[in-house]
């Protein structure tokens, strides 16, 4: 714990600092008053976790039906790399096909709890449309703000799902500066990555069902695609609270933070070892999700990465689109580019020696893979004449 206490139940941004506030709970009241069987009985999803959650009141649960999320083994994968086992969490199944719906989940509805009206945040996607969705439910408005080169199918669905949506000429960070200086003129409440306490709390439960399916075990190593980084603190504060109450052993996941070369602000002060990331000019990825120029936890995901052991790795478009090509058609998992940024950093990573085909490998598939851009298909047949299938296989 560092610093200053701020209290339970009031409605916060960032701490005096400007920095991003941590929730605690009493941990050994938890273990207390409920156990592992206990909680095997209860429906899965991200709410059989309620103890480990800071909303108090059932009522002001904020639910879309978020399911448990498969964690899918990829043995044929894992047999042309000569590793001993890899699987995918895919994060796909969750409403709105992103992992996204963890977080706006508990951060709608602690703003429900809170009494909060109007919510507003930057995105690239993904986290627009999961605020959109859960604030709609929660009966809350919403307003979001996207670069203007933001996936189009990700702009829409969050204008379908109700929210004012707006496109932006500059980057993530340029968005989340309207939404900052218009707090005052626009009476809305930040929800920015890391810039409320909540959003972290719902990308935690990766880390509590993760152990959970693993039988309360960790895997060796975990390959997350990094932006904001509050899916690696999240599951890295699971993991945490779940050692301090036993219910995991002392062993903890080699974090590895995946990012884009074009993008790669993190890999960068990891590799010069120090604390903060310096912000990236010129951002540019096919995998919008971890295209985050300047990430206000920085300091946060730098730390779980070193005091895990683990390491910051930076891919090529090229190899992430091959990539996303190799999982789909190996193992019929159709990941978005950020998903099969992860499986082109286990390659690189591998080869390096970085990691060892020994250890068992966790990689995250954090979105839907039909929310973007697939290769056009060109083939066409015409029904009118004979078909030449000579011709046809020639062509495959
Ligand atoms: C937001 C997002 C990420 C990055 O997640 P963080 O926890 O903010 O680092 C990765 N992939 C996709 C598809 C995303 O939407």
């Amino acid at each position: 714990m560092h610093g200053d206490h701020y209290a339970a139940d009031q409605i916060h941004n960032l701490s005096k600092a400007q920095k991003p506030l941590s929730v605690h709970y009493d941990l050994e009241g938890i273990a207390r008053s409920v156990t592992k069987e206990q909680l095997a009985n209860r429906p899965s999803g991200m709410w059989r976790y309620r103890e480990f959650l800071p909303v108090r009141k059932t009522e002001n649960v904020v639910s879309l039906g978020e399911v448990c999320t498969p964690l899918v083994d990829c043995p044929r994968l894992a047999q042309r790399l000569n590793a001993r086992q890899l699987m995918i969490k895919d994060e796909s199944r969750l409403p709105t096909g992103s992992f996204k719906a963890r977080g706006l989940c508990l951060a709608v509805s602690m703003a429900k709890e809170l009494g909060i009206q109007r919510l507003a945040m930057p995105t690239n996607g993904n986290a627009g449309a999961a605020l959109a969705a859960y604030a709609s439910r929660a009966g809350l408005e919403s307003f979001v703000f996207c670069p203007q080169d933001t996936p189009t199918v990700n702009v829409r669905e969050i204008a379908a799902q109700g929210s004012h949506v707006w496109l932006v000429n500059g980057l993530i960070n340029d968005c989340g500066k309207i939404v900052g200086e218009g707090k005052e003129a626009m009476k809305w409440f930040d929800v920015s990555t890391l810039k409320e306490p909540y959003r972290i709390e719902g990308k935690k439960t990766m880390g509590l069902e993760l152990a959970d399916q693993l039988n309360w075990e960790v895997p060796d190593v975990i390959f997350y695609p990094t932006g904001g980084g509050t899916g690696l603190i999240g599951m890295w504060k699971a993991f945490d609270e779940l050692g301090r109450i036993g219910w995991i052993g002392p062993k903890r996941p080699r974090m590895v933070a995946v990012q884009a070369t074009g993008c790669a602000p993190i890999v960068k002060a990891f590799d010069e070892g120090v604390e903060q990331a310096a912000l990236w000019e010129n951002a540019h990825t096919v995998a919008a999700g971890i295209r985050v120029p300047a990430a206000i936890g920085d300091f946060l995901i730098l730390r779980a990465v070193r005091e895990s052991g683990g390491f910051a790795i930076a891919v090529e478009d090229n190899d992430i689109l091959d990539a996303r090509d190799e999982i789909s058609c190996t193992e019929g998992l159709l990941t978005c580019p950020e998903g099969a940024a992860t499986f082109a950093a286990y390659k690189q990573a591998l080869k390096s020696g970085l990691v060892s085909p020994d250890e068992f490998a966790v990689l995250f598939n954090c979105a839907a893979g039909l929310k973007y851009d697939l290769p056009p298909v060109e083939r066409n047949l015409d029904c009118n004449v004979a078909i030449d299938y000579e011709k046809l296989k020639a062509s495959i």
